[in-house]
């Protein structure tokens, strides 16, 4: 596992490390989003590595974490809108959601489409942005309730 970024990778014209890290924590310009959701679309070389560096930077925040101050942003709210975009398998879709419930390290959603367990997901809320898994989809009323486990490194 690396963290690394790697300038062959840019000159062999997929996305590099430090850029899918930026696209993961959401901090690129639109224009710069769109070239690298077009590039994810028709890449799946380049989501395998989307979805690594989503693990390495959830594995080194676990390694930071575990000592007390762990959240810096206000706590969730539970019932807020929200919105969801599945980055594995990738899609440029984003839904709009529904936070029904927030536990430690979790939330549960409602969505109008059901989510596939194992997927990699990200989330915009009110005052943050969290990457996330899912762990289980079941049908609720009108639409299906989802439980993500947040990766916690944003
Ligand atoms: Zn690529």
């Amino acid at each position: 596992m690396s963290c690394g970024s790697t300038s062959w990778e840019e000159q062999s014209g997929h996305v590099d490390d430090n850029d899918l890290e930026l696209y993961l924590k959401y901090r690129l310009s639109g224009e710069s989003i769109s070239a690298i959701e077009a590039h994810l679309a028709r890449c799946p070389a380049c989501v395998d590595k989307l979805v690594e560096q989503d693990k390495c930077l959830w594995y080194l925040a676990e390694l930071r974490g575990g000592e007390g101050e762990r959240r810096k942003h206000p706590r969730l709210k539970t019932n807020q809108a929200a919105s969801l975009q599945v980055l594995n398998p990738f899609s440029a879709d984003v839904w709009d959601i529904q936070i029904v419930d927030v536990s430690t390290g979790g939330l549960r959603t409602h969505t109008s489409k059901p989510l596939l367990p194992d997927s990699l997901i990200r989330v915009r809320m009110q005052y943050s942005v969290e990457c996330g898994d899912v762990r289980y989809c079941i049908p609720a009323e009108e639409g299906f309730n989802a439980g993500v486990r947040l990766h916690d490194y944003l």
